[in-house]
């Protein structure tokens, strides 16, 4: 007999678990089917572990900065399996916190995979449910290339398997993931090798800052390979070796990690079966209100192809509840203005149109603010990293279009600009603003 519900989520990660739930707070009877551990990717292997190696390598750089400020200390080495451990050991714990928050809420969770039978009824092994409403919330999987040896190499999920350091690392790819994994390996002890298929990191931002993390990883001794597109990945010796198309190989690596892209889950779910449209590429097709070309059935965060963020999968969720269970008929998200984070070393807050898209939008109404400097946190350290900024503004009122910053204490600056920029701040506004001294946010209200 099939269980009747209002409200399927298909899948346990951000979107899910932020949609199901807050249809349960409006009094929904809601089902969450899961088949892994709940978090879906942010928690198990994105965001959360992502900022834990992240914060470890952080602390590789603070302790390297701390004979500046008159410490002696001698660092004896580090434990990645203790860390693994401490880590692992974190996430489990955010897991039950995530099964007890659906306990109580009493939205059922169906531990299986999902598939459609049709667009009101969903199997998960031999059970059976049914509900005017269903949401995919299915996420992504990294992709690997389609090349002779890929499987020596790991994804991005295998990197939070890794049980001890590998000496030599090459990473393949040019997004925010390779950035990120490449400064933690690097700070953490690693030979790192970059591959990008291009000429730079991180394409889809702004080119100051592409530029500016070249030469800071340059300066940690990352080697960044430029125009590398795979051909094999082959053992050679003891380790690794890539062989580009071009003929070049590069070898000698413990590990290599693809970082090339994610592919949306949505293959199993035999969506044909409720005639729910998806791209080629299997990102389903959803309008801005979360409809898919199926009345009731609706697809929220990375499944979506559309900027894949925990907090966009979240928003997207809960704005779906609020229009389908909470009365707010107009709910939606907007998905502009996204600000981001690069986790990288340093970090990398973005927010709005690179300088590049200003102009192909609006030409010479384009101005631009910048600044570059080193901030006092390297007053007295060997190390100098220095904070690059920019600001592109439009118009003869210069509202601001966009921030584009790097370097120490970005990550967390960027949120309260991103405020100001999405209520419509001009140049005047940040200038109006009086500067607190002395920190390195003061710059982006005293640019000239
Ligand atoms: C290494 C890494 C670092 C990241 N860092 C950040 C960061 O710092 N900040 C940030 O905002 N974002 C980050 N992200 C992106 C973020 O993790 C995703 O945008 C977010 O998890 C998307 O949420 P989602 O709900 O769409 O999908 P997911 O979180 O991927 O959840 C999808 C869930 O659906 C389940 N599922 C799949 N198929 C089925 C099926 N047939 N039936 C039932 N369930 C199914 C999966 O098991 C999974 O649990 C990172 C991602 C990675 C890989």
């Amino acid at each position: 007999m099939p269980v009747h519900y209002d409200y399927i989520a298909i899948g346990g990660g951000s979107g899910g678990l932020a949609s199901a739930q807050r249809a349960a707070d409006y009094g929904a009877r809601v089902a969450l089917i899961e088949p892994g551990r709940l978090g879906g990717t942010c928690v198990n292997v994105g965001c959360v572990p992502k900022k834990i190696m992240w914060t470890a390598a952080s602390l590789a750089h603070g302790l390297a900065d701390a004979a500046g400020y008159g410490f002696d200390v001698t660092v004896a080495g580090h434990d990645w399996a203790r860390l693994k451990a401490a880590r692992d050991a974190y996430v489990a714990r955010l897991n039950g916190i995530y099964a007890a928050n659906l306990e109580k809420r009493r939205v059922t969770w169906v531990r299986g995979a999902a598939r459609f039978v049709d667009e009101h009824t969903i199997a998960v092994g031999e059970e059976v449910l049914t509900a005017p409403h269903i949401v995919i919330a299915t996420g992504g999987r990294p992709a690997l290339p389609a090349i002779p040896g890929a499987e020596l190499g790991l994804s991005s999920d295998g990197f939070f398997e890794l049980g001890t350091r590998p000496a030599r690392v090459a990473i393949v790819g040019s997004g925010y993931i390779a950035a990120e994994l490449a400064g933690v390996f690097a700070a953490l002890g690693s030979r790192v090798s970059s591959f990008v298929r291009h000429e730079r990191l991180l394409r889809n931002f702004d080119v100051m800052l592409s530029a500016a993390l070249a030469r800071e990883m340059a300066a940690s001794g990352i080697e960044l390979v430029t125009h590398a597109v795979p051909a094999a990945l082959a053992r050679a010796g003891d380790g690794l070796e890539l062989q580009l198309a071009d003929g070049r190989a590069f070898g000698d690596y413990d590990c290599v990690l693809w970082a090339i892209g994610r592919t949306p889950a949505s293959a199993a779910l035999a969506l044909e079966r409720a005639g729910v449209k998806c791209y080629d590429d299997g990102v389903v097709i959803a309008d801005k209100y979360q409809n898919t070309n199926v009345p009731g059935v609706y697809a929220i965060g990375d499944v979506t192809g559309r900027e894949p963020l925990t907090p966009v999968a979240i928003a997207a969720g809960r704005r779906l509840a609020d229009r389908l269970f909470g009365g707010q008929g107009e709910r939606h998200l907007d998905y502009e203005l996204v600000p981001t984070v690069v986790f990288s070393h340093p970090p990398i807050g973005s927010v709005g149109l690179t300088e590049a898209a200003a102009r192909e939008l609006h030409g010479e109404a384009v101005r631009t603010y910048t600044a570059g400097f080193v901030p006092m946190y390297h007053a007295l350290t060997e190390a100098k990293h220095r904070v690059e900024m920019k600001l592109v503004c439009v118009g003869p009122e210069e509202r601001v279009v966009g921030l584009h910053a790097i370097g120490h204490g970005v990550d967390e600056i960027l949120q309260g600009f991103a405020v100001a920029i999405r209520m419509g701040a001009r140049k005047r506004d940040l200038d109006d603003t009086v500067a607190i001294h002395p920190t390195v946010a003061e710059e982006l209200v005293t640019m000239r």
